[in-house]
């Protein structure tokens, strides 16, 4: 009988539960709004009636076992969320103690991109690939990195922060408090940022002009640029350049033999993907090899939840 896994993704929008089995199956979900002062207490009640609510629609009388992934940097072996930039006041909450006494089952915890990149591995394109980096590219851009056939973590857990690398000296500044990561001129809130900047300056689109500021996303430039909107096509052309100096960066320290790029963003598909093969193929200049580039699952972010308790016990 195949395994039953209870998943929570716990992020910024949103706080999503599934209930999967180990063929990666997603047997049902249950997602709310997050609340961004919810608190520890109310955090744990809510996640407990998602859970059993989840449990009840797929069937499940108790999970075999449980993965949380958190918007955030996290301390894996410990089960504590180390720094929440999205949701207050969950800096050095062990979110894992409560939900495991719970349900009385083994609970593990990780970041978000990174069991992704779990997710990937499992089910996805790198399955069969030792060698991968996976990128997520939604309101900030994360990832993790598989070596050999492993997750490579580093020493502190904290590898695969692909988002800030600096990729503009003295460019923007970054959420981390560098400046010109990559995150800050090449995530969602980025390109967000740089059309109304650039609006500002020039307010030469007919597209934009008739958005409110508060609508402007990553997505609407994909829009405006089917439409033809030259602002538009040009915001991308610059989103895509500083995508592929960062990923060239990635690949000329890591070799490996794909790119696999999930997140919201990557959901424009080839009008993402087409131009940053031809940019990416360019940036190599004589550091040319052959490469892949791929999207990731279409529904990664179900199965990233499931995927961690799965790996880690086969670690
Ligand atoms: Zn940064």
């Amino acid at each position: 009988m195949a395994l039953k896994i209870l998943g929570y993704d716990v992020g910024g929008t949103k706080i999503s539960t599934v209930v999967g089995n180990d063929n990666g199956n997603i047997l049902s979900n249950v997602r709310m709004p997050t609340v961004k002062h919810l608190g520890k207490k109310r955090l744990i009640e809510e996640m407990i009636t998602m859970g059993d609510a989840a449990l009840k629609k797929a069937g499940v009388d108790k999970p075999d076992m449980i993965g949380i992934i958190f918007a955030g940097p996290v301390d894996n072996k410990k089960g504590v969320v180390i720094a929440s930039p999205n949701i207050f006041g969950l800096s050095n909450f062990n979110i894992v103690e409560p939900i495991q006494k719970y349900y009385g089952a083994k609970t593990y915890l990780e970041n978000d991109a990174t069991a992704a990149a779990i997710a990937e591995r499992l089910f996805g394109s790198g399955k069969n690939v030792d060698n991968f980096v996976y990128m997520t590219l939604s309101t900030g851009i994360g990832g993790g990195i598989f070596i050999n056939g492993k997750l490579y973590k580093g020493a502190h857990g904290m590898a695969g922060e692909l988002g800030h690398s600096v990729i503009m000296v003295n460019g923007p500044t970054c959420g981390c408090g560098r400046r010109g990561c990559l995150e800050a001129l090449a995530g969602g809130k980025a390109i967000a940022r740089r059309v109304i900047e650039n609006l500002n300056a020039v307010r030469d689109s007919n597209f934009f002009s008739r958005i409110r500021p508060t609508e402007i996303t990553a997505e609407k430039v994909f829009e405006g640029k089917k439409k033809g909107d030259m602002f538009s096509q040009l915001i991308l052309e610059e989103t895509i350049y500083y995508l592929a100096v960062g990923i060239v960066n990635i690949i000329n320290i890591l070799d490996p033999e794909l790119v696999i790029i999930g997140g919201g963003i990557s959901k424009a598909g080839k009008d993402l993907f087409d131009p940053l093969n031809d940019a990416i193929r360019e940036e190599f200049k004589s550091m040319y090899r052959p490469f892949k580039i791929v999207p990731g699952l279409e529904n990664g972010s179900d199965l990233a939840a499931i995927s961690v308790p799965l790996y880690k016990e086969s670690e």
